[in-house]
C-alpha cells in the first residue's frame, strides 16, 4: 500500500464504490424493515413495554447508516458526473487539482487538502 499504482481509472474505483454503497444502503434497509416489522409485533402485545427503548436506539444507529450509505451514493453520483464533465479532481474551492493520494483514499473529495476544512 506504500507504493500506490496510479492504475486503477477512477470510474472504475467510483464506480466499484458505489456498488459496495448501494449494498450497504439495501442491507441497512432491511434492517430497518426487520426492525419495524419487531417492533410492531411487540406493540401488539405490549405497547409500555420498557425493552421497546433499547430496540428504537437501534432503529436510529441503522437509520444513521441507512442515511449516511444514501448521501455517499450521491456524492458518488457527483463525483461521476464530475468526471463526465471533466472537472473530477480539481478543488471546488479553489480550482487546484487534488492530490491523486487523496482522491484514492476518498473518490468522492471535492476539495483539495487545504480547502477541506474551510467554509
Ligand atoms: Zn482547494
Amino acid at each position: 500500500m506504500s507504493d500506490p499504482e496510479p492504475t486503477t481509472d477512477p470510474r472504475a474505483r467510483l464506480l466499484q464504490l458505489r456498488a459496495d454503497l448501494v449494498a450497504e444502503s439495501d442491507d441497512t434497509h432491511r434492517a430497518l424493515q426487520e426492525i419495524r416489522r419487531l417492533r410492531l409485533d411487540r406493540s401488539d402485545d405490549d405497547e409500555h413495554d420498557p425493552e421497546g427503548a433499547p430496540l428504537s436506539g437501534e432503529w436510529f444507529r441503522v437509520d444513521g447508516l441507512h442515511t449516511a450509505a444514501r448521501q455517499r451514493v450521491r456524492d458518488v453520483d457527483e463525483a461521476l458526473a464530475d468526471l463526465d464533465a471533466g472537472r473530477y479532481g480539481s478543488c471546488r474551492r479553489c480550482g487546484e487539482p487534488i492530490a491523486p493520494g487523496r482522491l484514492e483514499i476518498m473518490p468522492t473529495a471535492t476539495r483539495c487538502v487545504r480547502c477541506a476544512g474551510k467554509p
